[in-house]
């Protein structure tokens, strides 16, 4: 019904001129699109270097409760990164404690276990071109203070012990947290439509 309407726009004198021609058009016209859909998806972004990059981005407590969840995916996904996990659920003291395992030494630590403890965060694994660097930009220093304006934490917190949400600092960081917050089988490997516009193959 679609394609009959646009062949009809189109090529409204072609058609009522030549309908036999016009009717075999219209039949190979979705495939000739699937055609097209096939051979981007077959350019597999996996060969290129970086671009399967992966990181863990959560929105902490004070995130989900001031609603911001929407807000910081799109940020993600308008950067054109791709979500590949996500969760909503209410971290153990445990999870905690691994996740912040360098910290557990620090003052802060017991008031930082108390506030990720008080209420449920949404985790999610983002995959794309040195997303760990620019996910780490995207939302900004530790202390929003000195976090610029247009960063997750320069827009929406004040003060370090809410900053809204927390983006993995290394490679080495990032596959350690992807584990320890999600199942193998938690995580989609999908291809992108896009792939092809937003990276060179
Ligand atoms: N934090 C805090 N007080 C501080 C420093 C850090 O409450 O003086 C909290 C804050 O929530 C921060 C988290 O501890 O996001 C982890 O600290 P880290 O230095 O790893 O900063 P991040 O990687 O989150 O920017
Ligand atoms: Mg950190």
């Amino acid at each position: 019904m679609l394609q009959r309407s646009i062949f009809s726009r189109i090529l409204p004198q072609f058609h009522s001129a030549n309908p036999e021609t016009a009717k075999s058009l219209l039949s190979r016209f979705p495939t000739a699109l699937l055609h097209g859909h096939r051979a981007a998806a077959h350019r597999s972004t996996s060969s290129l270097p970086g671009v399967t990059e992966r990181t863990l981005i959560a929105v902490k407590p004070d995130g989900v409760q001031r609603r911001l969840v929407g807000q910081i995916i799109q940020r993600f996904e308008q950067r054109g990164f791709k979500l590949v996990g996500l969760k909503m659920l209410q971290v153990s003291e445990d999870l905690l404690s691994q996740h912040y395992c360098q910290l557990r030494t620090k003052p802060f630590y017991p008031s930082l276990v108390h506030y990720m403890t008080s209420g449920p965060v949404v985790v999610m694994v983002w995959e794309g071109h040195k997303v760990i660097q620019s996910s780490r930009t995207m939302v900004g220093h530790t202390n929003p203070a000195e976090a610029q304006a247009g960063t997750v934490r320069g827009d929406f917190s004040v003060h370090v012990s809410r900053n809204v949400a927390h983006a993995s600092d290394s490679l080495e960081g990032a596959q350690r947290e992807i584990q320890l917050w999600f199942q193998g089988k938690e995580l989609l490997n999908w291809e992108g439509c896009d792939q092809t516009i937003l990276y060179e193959m």
